[in-house]
């Protein structure tokens, strides 16, 4: 039988680990394409692990280390977003199932 894990989801997100590859960055914003589109704030709202930030001056930051790679930035917003999986053995590592 299978066991059902009760908590929060920041309680449940917090139980998983990251393999952070400093200096080579998996997610990339193209701030002009950001700019053109309009796409910041609902980046900032779907983002499941609140990766993206709009900043005052408007631009969007990615703290990309945090990312699920889940891919829905990458869906909603591909002409704003360069998104590949991390490297091997980099990124999220479950904990969860
Ligand atoms: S792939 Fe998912 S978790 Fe990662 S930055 Fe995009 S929306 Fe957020």
């Amino acid at each position: 039988m299978t066991e059902t894990y009760r908590g929060s989801i920041a309680s449940r997100l917090g139980v998983n680990m990251y393999e952070i590859d400093e200096g080579n960055p998996h997610i990339v914003v193209d701030q002009d394409a950001v700019r053109a589109s309009g796409v910041a704030p609902m980046l900032e709202r779907i983002c499941p692990a609140h990766v993206y930030s709009v900043e005052a001056d408007g631009t969007l930051s990615a703290e990309w280390a945090a990312c699920l790679e889940c891919g829905t930035c990458l869906a909603l917003a591909p002409e704003a977003v360069s998104w590949r999986y991390p490297a091997g053995a980099m990124g999220v590592v479950y904990r969860e199932g």
